[in-house]
């Protein structure tokens, strides 16, 4: 039997941001992960095709913690970030597109090209987005994170719809489904139903390119960040195990004094911090029955039902896209790819998923960090990574392999309507739809966050980092502020550890 001060179950970027900062003040900490490797869902994967590197699941970065960067030093540590710009481009199939970037002139000239009056409206939405993102923002590093705390316009907006978001401000439909998808990303919603507007306002809380909800690239793709983290971890005293899967908690009457393996390996600590899915953690590992009757509650009506499915495709060359020609680099190359052409298309990719088990025509994003970063793939190749909704864990006939063969099918023919070199360019293809995000990366239902990220699910709906059982802290995506690649999940948690470790 071995003894720490810490035990952290998962090497998520959350688990190892707690393992470094406990490791920071002195503690002995140790790692336990399940899989082959480091990183959950923050994974470069190196070894699946030759000459490449795929960030397999999470692709872009907005809301890694800045404190967190610089308080762990993290850049000495390899992490290395540049903004996406431009940043959406949504071609039409009637030859017309739209891309928007950092230029004011250029996102004027773009919608002109539509709606002239929108210019103001896009201003102006890009305005209250900001300041929605931002007062989230304010509140991630909270201890005791309160919804009420907002004033009761921001409330509303946040409780609202992304639609009613983005109509209050432009009415052009390309551009109101270009910004209402930040609405849905991950979440088994359409457009106009409440509460997602909390998710767009999520996607707007970043800073971590010093500009408020800007989003971009990791240079090494998005393991990087989780490389730097254990590297910072070990730097401080941390040691990580993967292959170590976790099967049950150890307790001394009410309370969690360590965790055991599959291989039959005892851990015990003062501290044992989980970065797994709170269904995992509380089902699986504690045990129910040790639960106080709200957690009970909670965990029952958990809404962790993922609608995503990732499609990372090799291609032999860029996608000519019938709206902006060409196969050498453009700029439009470099942004996030919609397809998402009006929102009514949204919303029924939504209710045709209710309804018959997957989206008819999903809404696509995708996204290629080749043309910035050649050294993810052999010369002239590309990765193009698809993040596609609503694909979702519960479909009614469930998820055969010729189930996956025609969602990939669905999803290419779907993007050669507005590049058609894509289908005879693909050289070779990973999909993962949400049972294999559930399978990889221990995502319970496939949710990309830990659980929907949707009120009665945020702030202190959301679980708490001290568990009902003593000694045991949740560090993962399932505490507040939630899902995405931010570290603070990670951080409340060690302060909390921290904090009750001197009082004890
Ligand atoms: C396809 C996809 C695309 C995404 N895109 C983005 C994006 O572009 N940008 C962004 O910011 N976010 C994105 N996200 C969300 C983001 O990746 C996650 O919210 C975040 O990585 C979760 O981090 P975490 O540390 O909380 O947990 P996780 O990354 O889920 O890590 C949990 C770890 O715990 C381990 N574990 C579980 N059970 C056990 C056990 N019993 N014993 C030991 N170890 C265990 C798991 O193996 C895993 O390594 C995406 C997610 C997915 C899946």
């Amino acid at each position: 039997m071995e003894t720490y001060d810490a035990l952290v179950i998962g090497s998520g970027h959350n688990g190892l941001a707690a393992a470094a900062l406990l490791g920071e003040a002195g503690l002995r900490v140790l790692i336990l992960e399940r899989s082959d490797r480091i990183g959950g869902a923050t994974v470069s994967e190196r070894d699946r095709w030759p000459g490449y590197t795929i960030s397999a699941a999470s692709y872009v970065c907005s809301l890694l913690d800045p404190w967190l960067i610089d308080r762990l030093d993290l850049r000495a540590h390899g992490y290395d970030a540049y903004r996406k710009d431009p940043a959406s481009f949504t071609p039409l199939l009637d030859g017309r597109s739209l891309l928007l970037g950092a230029d004011d002139e250029k996102n004027a000239a773009e919608i002109a090209g539509f709606d002239s009056a929108d210019i103001a409206g896009f201003a102006a939405f890009e305005r209250e987005a900001g300041s929605l993102g931002s007062a989230l923002f304010e509140s991630f590093a909270d201890m005791e994170p309160r919804f009420d705390r907002f004033d009761a316009r921001v409330r509303a907006a946040l409780e609202g719809s992304a639609a009613a978001l983005v109509e209050r401000h432009v009415r052009t439909p390309v551009l109101q489904a270009t910004l209402a998808t930040d609405g849905l990303i991950g979440t088994y919603r359409g457009p106009f139903d409440a509460g997602t507007g909390y998710v767009l306002a999520h996607h707007y809380a970043g800073r971590a390119f010093g500009v408020q909800g800007a989003w971009g690239f990791v240079r090494g793709g998005m393991g990087a960040i989780s490389q730097a983290l254990l590297s910072a971890a070990q730097a401080r005293g941390a040691r990580a195990l993967t292959e170590a899967n976790v099967t049950r908690l150890l307790r001394d009457g009410d309370s969690v004094v360590g965790a055991v393996t599959a291989d039959g390996r005892e851990f015990r600590a003062r501290a044992v911090l989980s970065n797994a899915h709170p269904i995992t953690t509380y089902r699986d590992l504690l045990g129910e029955e040790h639960l106080d009757d709200a957690s009970k509650r909670r965990l029952a009506a958990w809404q962790s039902v993922g609608p995503a499915l990732k499609l990372n495709l090799a291609l032999g060359e860029l996608p000519n896209f019938t709206a902006r020609p060409g196969t050498a680099p453009q700029s439009h190359h470099r942004a996030t790819i919609h397809v998402a052409p009006d929102l009514p298309f949204l919303q029924r990719a939504h209710d045709d998923a209710r309804r018959l088990g997957e989206s008819e025509e999903p809404m696509l994003e995708c996204f290629m960090q080749t043309p910035t970063d050649p050294s993810l793939a052999p010369q002239g190749k590309h990765i193009f990574s698809i993040f596609a909704q609503y694909f979702p864990y519960d479909r009614p006939d469930g998820w055969s392999g010729a189930r996956r063969d025609a969602a990939a099918k669905k999803i290419v023919a779907m993007l050669a309507r507005y590049a058609p070199n894509i289908p005879n360019a693909i050289e070779a293809q990973q999909l993962m739809a949400a049972p294999d995000l559930e399978e990889r990366f221990g995502l319970v239902g496939g949710h990309i966050f830990h659980g929907e990220l949707l009120p009665g699910q945020i702030f202190e709906t959301r679980f708490g980092v001290r568990a009902p059982a003593r000694g045991l802290y949740l560090c993962g995506s399932g505490t507040h502020p939630g899902g995405c690649v931010s570290g603070f999940p990670g951080r409340r948690a060690a302060q909390a550890v921290l904090a009750d470790l001197v009082l004890a």
